[in-house]
């Protein structure tokens, strides 16, 4: 078995999917229910397939989402890369500080052409130092992985850099407060793509409250970088039934990345 094919596996999307010379993809015989190609390199398998059925579009059920952040412009000078790490582990701007062991910058290659902003730090993070290890994490390097990438492609971070207590939702004051450091850093990376993980990331780089699943289906603007939309890798190891959909946005990736090469 390949090494692709044990990743699409691990995403939970093989059997269904399979990756064929080049980016073209097709549709295996499968015996659940998948979403219907729509983009223009899923092709039918040869071997017998059961009738594809589509799946609605499932918005992620609402949890208490509080107001958009509002992002002001950033009123002081661009650190450089060490002071802006310095400054973010010494923060004192909002409350999480007196709750984290250690602030958590990123990760990566800061000179990525690819650029993913996620949420928050959770446990894991807070304790080692790093966004997305765990199994979010691993989720995550392989669903890049499927698309031809590794941890040296690209720069990691999320929108807040301290972990809320229980793993809570992010407040609007915290994401205001934050909302320099992670603009700063997508300054330094100046990335050819960003990607937000999740409805916080998108909702605080588009200062849209719309829901995630609407935010997907386009490509929008940050600052003239092309930026995508799509679910964050916990969301997905919760809900195995919208990888189809996750594949669908790493697809939409490649091809802006690929474009831009
Ligand atoms: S979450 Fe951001 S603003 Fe709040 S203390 Fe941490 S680094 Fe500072």
């Amino acid at each position: 078995m390949s090494r692709q094919h044990l990743l699409l596996r691990e995403l939970g999307l093989a059997p269904r999917w399979r990756l064929r010379h080049g980016a073209a993809l097709e549709l295996e015989s499968v015996s659940m229910p998948v979403l219907a190609p729509v983009a223009a390199n899923l092709v039918p398998a040869a071997t017998p397939a059961q009738p594809v059925v589509a799946v609605p579009v499932v918005v992620p059920v609402a949890e208490a989402v509080p107001a958009p952040a509002v992002v002001e412009p950033a009123t002081t000078a661009l650190p450089d890369w060490a002071d802006l790490q310095q400054q973010v582990a010494s923060c004192t701007a909002c409350g999480l500080c007196q709750t984290r062991t250690q602030a958590v910058f990123g990760k990566g290659n800061p000179r990525a052409r690819l650029m993913l902003v996620g949420e928050a730090p959770g446990a894991e993070e807070d304790k080692l130092g790093l966004p997305f290890v765990g199994k979010a994490g691993q989720l995550l390097d392989n669903m890049l992985s499927a698309i031809g990438l590794g941890q040296d492609d690209v720069f990691i971070a999320n929108v807040l850099k301290c972990r809320p207590p229980g793993n809570r939702n992010p407040a609007a004051d915290e994401i205001a407060a934050c909302a320099d450091y992670l603009r700063w850093q997508i300054a330094h990376v100046q990335p050819e793509v960003l990607v937000t993980l999740g409805r916080f990331a998108a909702h605080a780089l588009l200062q849209s409250d719309a829901a995630i699943g609407a935010l997907r289906r386009e490509t929008h603007q940050y600052q003239g970088i092309p930026l995508f939309v799509t679910f964050h890798p916990a969301y997905l190891l919760r809900s195995p039934g919208e990888k189809a959909k996750a594949w669908q946005d790493l697809l939409a990736i490649r091809r802006a990345l690929a474009n831009k090469a």
